[in-house]
């Protein structure tokens, strides 16, 4: 989709950097259920809650 960043443009990997993950940053978009896959808002593809990348952007 036009506008999301590619995976690897961002470094996405399936796995937390310690405690920063997807489903505590502010550019995530839940699923179905907490440990559904979601989307994310400036990633393209299906986003692990346990993922991140560099545009990890913490929830104050
Ligand atoms: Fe995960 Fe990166 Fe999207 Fe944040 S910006 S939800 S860390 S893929």
């Amino acid at each position: 989709a036009g506008g999301l960043q590619s995976k690897s443009s961002v470094s996405y990997q399936d796995h937390p950097s310690g405690k920063d993950m997807c489903s505590n940053c502010a550019h995530f978009v839940p699923g179905a259920s907490p440990s559904a896959d979601g989307t994310c808002k400036v990633v393209a593809g299906k986003i692990s809650p346990h993922g991140y990348c560099f545009a990890y952007t913490p929830i104050s």
